[in-house]
C-alpha cells in the first residue's frame, strides 16, 4: 500500500506548511476477461484492485497546477488558463490532459499544489495511468467544490488521455479506477456504460497477478494499429450488414459470411472481439454461478484468441500461462491488459498458493532468467477521499 505519510512528507517539502491538504486515492485494475474489446463498444470484467495512486492536494489561489511525483522525485506544472503545445512522452500529460477535459465538459477547476505517489507498476498492464488520472481528477473536483458523474469524470480522463498521449485507449481502465468495489467484478457495456457489480466468491479461489517485469516497444504503437484493424473490419463487414457500427455488433454467422471479403489477419482480428464478448458475458455468468470451472475454460481461451487471433501475447506471457497449466489447483491464467508483456492473471485454489508461486517463480527464473513478481491483490472500491488525511508529518 502507498504510505500516507509519505506522500504528505513529500508535500511538506515541495509546498511548505501543511493546512489544508486533503488525501485521494485511485486504484489500479486487472481485467478478468474482454481484453481489446472495450474500444470496440464491448463487454469487459475488470476489477479495483488495492494498488493505488495517492495524492496529497490544496488548492491555489492562482490557475496553476503543480504537481509532484514520488515515483518519479519531479515536479511538473501547468497553467490551467494558458493551454501550451503538447509535449510528448511527459508523465504531467496524463493530469493535464485529464484536468483540460474536465474543464472543456464544462466544469471549473481552480489551481492546485500536489504530491503523489502510487504503487501500481508502470507500464504492466495495471493501469498506473488511469489511478493516476483518476485520482488527480477526483481530488481537483471536489476541491474545486464541483459535482460529477464517475461516468463522466472517467470519459474526460480517457479523452485526455487520447489527446494528450497519443494512446487510444478504451474507456476500461478509468471506469474501474472510479468505479470498482470490495471483491466484485464490473460487467462493463462499453457501448452504454452501463455496469453490472458480480460479487465474487474469493473464499476458495485467490485472485493471483503475475508480473513478467518486461514491455515489449512496440506496445502502444501496436495498440493504435489494432484500433486500426479493427475499424477496417467493421467498415468491411458493415458494407454487407449495414446495422453493423462497431464489433460488437457482429454475430460469429454474420463474420462467417463474409470471411472472404477481408485479409485472413482482418478476418482473424475481428474472431477475436466477436469471440471475446461471448467468452466475457459467458465468464460473468460463471462467476455468479461460482463456477469456476468454466471460468477457468473461458480465461484459457480467451488467452489463445489473443495470441493466436489478435497476436497481443509475448513469449513470456506464454510461458507462464503454459506454466500455470500444468499446475493442480489453477483456475484459469491468462494474459491481462494491452499485452506485449506486463502481466498474466489467475485464479488459484488457496491451499495450493504455495506450490503455484514456487513452481511459477522457479519456472520463470529457470527460462528466461528473470524474477517474477507475484501480487495476491485485493479487490477494492474505487477512488475516494482518505479520511485519516491529518497524519503527523515527521521532522516538522
Ligand atoms: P499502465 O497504465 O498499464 O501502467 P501506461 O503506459 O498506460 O501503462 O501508463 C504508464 C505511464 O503513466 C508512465 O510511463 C508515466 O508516464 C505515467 N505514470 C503512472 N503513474 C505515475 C506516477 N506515480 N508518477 C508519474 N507518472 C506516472
Ligand atoms: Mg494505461
Amino acid at each position: 500500500m502507498v504510505n500516507n505519510e509519505r506522500v504528505l512528507n513529500a508535500f511538506h517539502a515541495h509546498y511548505s506548511h501543511m493546512d489544508g491538504v486533503r488525501l485521494f486515492r485511485a486504484p489500479g485494475r486487472v481485467n478478468l476477461i474482454g481484453e481489446h474489446t472495450d474500444y470496440n463498444d464491448g463487454f469487459v470484467l475488470p476489477v479495483a484492485i488495492d494498488l493505488d495512486t495517492l495524492v496529497a492536494i490544496r488548492p491555489r489561489n492562482d490557475s496553476i497546477i503543480s504537481v509532484y511525483s514520488v515515483n518519479r522525485s519531479e515536479r511538473g506544472e501547468f497553467d490551467l488558463e494558458q493551454p501550451k503545445e503538447i509535449e510528448r512522452g511527459n508523465w504531467v500529460n496524463y493530469i493535464e490532459g485529464t484536468a483540460r477535459r474536465i474543464l472543456k465538459k464544462g466544469h471549473s477547476l481552480v489551481g492546485a499544489d500536489i504530491a503523489l505517489e502510487s504503487d501500481v507498476p508502470t507500464g504492466a498492464g495495471l493501469s498506473s495511468s488511469a489511478s493516476l488520472e483518476i485520482a488527480v481528477g477526483i481530488a481537483l473536483l471536489t476541491i474545486s467544490g464541483e459535482q460529477v458523474d464517475r461516468k463522466e469524470l472517467a470519459r474526460a480522463a480517457q479523452e485526455g488521455e487520447h489527446e494528450y498521449t497519443g494512446a487510444l485507449i478504451g474507456i476500461m481502465d478509468q471506469l474501474s479506477s472510479a468505479l470498482g468495489d470490495e471483491n466484485s467484478a464490473l460487467l462493463i457495456d462499453c457501448r452504454s456504460l452501463d455496469i453490472n457489480y458480480i460479487w465474487i466468491d474469493v473464499t476458495k479461489h485467490a485472485l493471483m497477478i503475475c508480473n513478467t517485469g518486461v514491455k515489449h516497444d512496440l506496445a502502444t504503437s501496436a495498440y493504435n494499429d489494432r484500433r486500426r484493424e479493427c475499424a477496417e473490419a467493421t467498415s468491411i463487414i458493415g458494407h454487407y450488414y449495414p446495422n453493423v457500427i462497431s464489433l460488437r455488433d457482429v454475430t460469429e454467422t454474420q463474420l462467417m459470411h463474409v470471411r472472404d471479403k477481408m485479409s485472413p489477419m482482418l478476418f482473424r482480428r475481428a474472431r477475436h472481439v466477436v469471440t471475446e464478448n461471448h467468452r466475457t458475458l459467458a465468464a460473468a455468468e460463471a462467476l455468479r454461478n461460482r463456477n469456476f470451472d468454466r471460468l477457468s475454460e473461458l480465461m484459457y481461451a480467451s488467452h489463445e484468441s489473443l495470441k493466436l487471433d489478435y497476436e497481443v501475447s509475448a513469449p513470456e506471457l506464454d510461458l507462464l500461462v503454459d506454466t500455470a497449466l500444468t499446475i493442480p489447483g489453477v483456475y484459469g491464467t491468462r494474459m491481462t491488459g494491452g499485452g506485449f508483456g506486463g502481466c498474466t492473471v489467475s485464479f488459484v485454489v488457496r491451499d495450493r498458493l504455495l506450490d503455484f508461486t514456487e513452481r511459477m517463480k522457479s519456472i520463470y527464473k529457470r527460462e528466461t532468467g528473470r524474477n517474477l513478481e507475484i501480487y495476491q491483490p485485493e479487490i477494492v472500491r474505487g477512488a475516494e477521499e482518505v479520511a485519516e488525511r491529518f497524519m503527523p508529518v515527521a521532522n516538522e
